[in-house]
């Protein structure tokens, strides 16, 4: 069988295993900072063979050659080093907190020039393009869930020259496929989904093109950013349920959008139609907010996102969330549990908050 025709959830569950006789089910926890001498692997900064699966099983499903790294913001540091110093970025207002500090830190320092758009409104990310180097797009965004028209922003830069790079951590590769609308790279914080159990923080980047894939190689053998062999077996077994437990929480989710649009107790419901996250603002505003926090028993108030158990937060508690975000907002990281449970958990929640606010 062609191992390129097997459906995305065979792929999942069979990708980097090892074969022939004898073989373990499982790639071994490559524990090694070297190797004997006498081909490309020689020093485990360059590469490690439990990294060889995880990239084997990530790879295909973005529809490209994957890189491990030791975190989200150690793939996103790697591809913002591959603008050059003074160059400009065109990025999502909305953007993941840590990009837009990581943003804000090279323009403080004079290494890039940014330009923050919305980046559902497709005429300014186009017109903001001008000249610039590398469009970054978040796609629904976090935590406002906008949804930006990915084939024509990813056209948009290409005619501009700019690289096209977008973070596909909310979505994974099972809802969106970027690289297929036109972007050069993927960006994952695969602590999220991809592992999916908030027991590893790990990053990956996909990308098509060997050129580009070279030189994120590259960064990550010089940054050093690299993962543990433990994490990233860890990540594996994760991403062999992957498509179980997004289906699992994209229905958790749905249903949590229906019972919860009109709600008498929620001001605003977000939910972009598709993935796990939604965000809603509750009726007595931040206040509220805070006792949803405390309230919630099923739930749990923390931050982070896409493991099996189902998470809560404000996010303006984080001093680094920008000041559009509304401070009553409450992002939901719908997981895995009876939705009959969650349900009657926010229902709960909302009603003592709404109860104890003055
Ligand atoms: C968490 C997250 C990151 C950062 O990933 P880390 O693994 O925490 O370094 C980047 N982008 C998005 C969308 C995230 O949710």
């Amino acid at each position: 069988m062609d191992p390129h025709s097997l459906d995305t959830a065979t792929h999942l569950v069979r990708a980097g295993r090892p074969h022939g006789p004898g073989a373990g089910l499982n790639p071994p926890v490559d524990l090694n900072s070297t190797y004997v001498a006498g081909t490309d692997r020689d020093y485990a900064r360059g590469g490690n063979h439990t990294w060889d699966a995880f990239e084997a099983a990530l790879g295909p499903l973005e529809g490209g050659q994957a890189l491990a790294f030791a975190s989200g913001m150690g793939a996103i540091s790697a591809v913002l080093a591959l603008v050059p110093v003074g160059g400009t970025v065109v990025a999502p207002t909305h953007a993941y907190s840590g990009t837009g500090a990581a943003l804000t830190e090279a323009e403080r320092e004079g290494r890039l020039r940014v330009r923050r758009v919305a980046i559902d409104d497709t005429a300014a990310v186009q017109q903001a393009l001008a000249g610039a180097d590398l469009l970054w797009v978040e796609s629904p965004t976090n935590p406002m869930l906008e949804v930006a028209d990915l084939p024509a922003l990813f056209s948009a830069a290409r005619a501009a020259g700019a690289i096209g790079v977008c973070d596909n951590t909310f979505s994974t590769p099972l809802l969106q496929r970027p690289l297929a609308d036109g972007a050069d790279i993927v960006v994952h914080s695969a602590t999220k989904y991809l592992a999916g159990h908030a027991d590893v923080l790990m990053g990956a980047t996909v990308t098509a093109d060997p050129q580009v894939h070279q030189r994120l190689l590259t960064r990550r053998t010089l940054g050093g950013a690299v993962p543990g062999p433990m994490e990233v077996w860890l990540a594996l077994r994760g991403m062999r349920t992957l498509h179980l437990r997004v289906e699992r929480s994209c229905d958790n989710a749905a249903e949590l959008a229906r019972r919860l649009e009109g709600h008498p107790l929620v001001e605003r419901l977000r939910y972009p139609g598709s993935g796990a996250i939604l965000a809603i603002e509750p009726v007595g505003g931040e206040a509220a907010a805070r006792r949803v926090e405390e309230a919630v028993q099923v739930f749990t108030c923390a931050t982070s996102l896409g493991g099996v158990e189902s998470l809560l937060e404000r996010r303006r508690r984080h001093p680094l969330e920008p000041a559009s975000v509304p401070e009553s907002l409450l992002r939901l990281s719908v997981g895995i549990e009876s939705v009959q449970d969650l349900i009657a958990d926010l229902e709960q929640a909302l009603t003592l908050a709404h109860a104890t606010t003055d």
